[in-house]
This record gives structure tokens, sequence and C-alpha cells, in this order.
């Protein structure tokens, strides 16, 4: 299937990120270090760092695939549930924590539009790179606000368009042109790698996204870019 360049509706979204992630998941975590040059560790790192997971909080990481934030997390004590709509990508994220030696996850596969937690479970909601993929972006906003408790907080980190000039020409070519080829030579799958990198280009900038976040109901909500807004780490507060 080529989905390149065309427009999708959302009711062929979801079942083409599915395809796209169980395409990914085996080579998934060697695409990440390949494409950004082992950068994407940096940027967790520093996601991690402002969500200030403490000992025994009850952290839902969203979209949490093969785990690299939710390994973050659990190594500070928090109690993490690992969520994601494909059971492929937490296979591996299953098998990562089994290798590392990593007890107590808990890993459940969710659909972030329609989340099967009860109301206020959770101290903290982290969603890294996984917003951009889910098809009605608004109604995972206003799940993320009903499973959080009051005073919980909401934590996002994706791509968006850097405000940099000259950097935003280079970041362009770099993803039209290059990925894509990354993506074939080692994950024998251009198309899925054309599909990231359009998905990020429609993602909206960094007020739209704000503001999407404020009309599920978090407050207090604030932007960090990082790269001059390559990728930015969004957070609020359900009062
Ligand atoms: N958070 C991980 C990380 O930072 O490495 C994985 C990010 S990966 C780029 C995006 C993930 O979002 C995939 O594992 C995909 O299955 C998941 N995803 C896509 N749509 C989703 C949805 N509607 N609900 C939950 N997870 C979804």
């Amino acid at each position: 299937v080529s989905f390149g360049y065309r427009d999708v509706d959302a009711s062929e979204k979801a079942g083409m990120v599915r395809g796209v992630f169980s395409n990914v998941a085996s080579s998934y975590d060697l695409m990440n270090d390949a494409m950004s040059g082992g950068a994407h560790r940096l940027w967790k790192d520093q996601f991690v760092r402002r969500v200030k997971p403490q000992p025994g909080e009850a952290i839902l990481d969203m979209a949490g695939g093969t785990g690299d934030i939710a390994f973050r997390m659990h190594a500070r004590g928090a109690n993490v549930t690992v969520s994601d709509i494909n059971p492929e990508m937490l296979a591996v994220g299953m098998e990562r924590a089994q290798k590392k030696g990593l007890t107590g996850l808990a890993w459940s596969e969710q659909n972030a539009e329609a989340l099967t937690f009860a109301d206020r479970s959770f101290d903290a909601y982290t969603i890294a790179f996984g917003i951009r993929n889910v098809t009605h972006i608004q109604q995972a906003l206003e799940e993320a606000h009903r499973v959080l408790k009051f005073g919980g907080r909401f934590f996002c980190l994706e791509f968006s368009a850097t405000l940099w000039p000259g950097f935003s020409d280079i970041y362009d070519a770099y993803s039209h042109k290059v990925v894509p080829k990354l993506g074939k030579l080692l994950a024998k799958d251009e198309d899925s790698y054309r599909y990231l990198i359009e998905s990020i280009r429609r993602f909206p900038d960094m007020p739209k996204f704000e503001g999407m976040i404020r009309k599920a109901g978090f407050v207090s909500t604030k932007v960090e870019p990082i790269l001059g807004g390559l990728v930015a780490i969004h957070s609020g507060w359900k009062a």
C-alpha cells in the first residue's frame, strides 16, 4: 500500500496507523536512533525530568510503545502503566523490560480515544510521540483529563515545527529525502516512514495544540520548545 502524500480520512487513519506500527515494531528502536542520531534519548530524558515522577505515583504512559518513557519513570520509583493500541509494539516493550530485568510495570492495550480506566485513576499522564498518530486528538485529550486525579498533570512530547529560520529548511529536506530512505534501508519499509514524516507536518502548531489542551479542561498549560520547536513539551494541570 502506498499512502505517501494523499489525504486520508478519519476512518482510514486508524487502520493505517495500526499497520504502520505493526510493520515498524521490530525495527522501531533502531530507527529512532538512526533518524535522530540518538537525540531522541536526550529529548526523552528531558521530558521525564519535567514530569518529575515520584516514588509510588500512578502514571499512565499512553502510546507507550516499546517502553522508552515508561522505563525512565519506573527507574524513579513510579508505578507505571504502559498503554498502547498496538499489541506488537507492547510485545517488543515487554520483551525489552524482561531483558532489562524490570518488574512491576503494567501493560495494557488501550485506544487513547476511549480508555477503559476509571475516572481519576492517575497522578500523571504522559504521551510521547504518540498523540499525532491518534485520529481524534481532542477526544484523546479529554480522556487524559478524565482519568487524571485532581491536581494530576498532563505531559506530551511531540514533534512540532521549528521556528528557527534555515533550520526548518534543512529539516524539511532531511525528513522528506533522507528519512524514507533510512526506512527502506534499515526497516525495509519506506512507506511507513513517509507516513510518520507526513503526520509530523500535519500536526497542529504549538499555540493551536496548547489551545486544544486547554479546551480539554487543563489549566496552567505550558509549552517548552526544544530546538526552536522541532520537538515540544506541552504540559497542563487538572485543577
Ligand atoms: N512513546 C513511545 C516512544 O516515545 O518511543 C512510542 C511512540 S510511537 C512513535 C507511537 C505509538 O502510538 C505507537 O506505538 C502506536 O501504536 C501508538 N498509537 C497510535 N495510535 C494510538 C491510539 N489511538 N491509542 C493508543 N496508542 C496509539
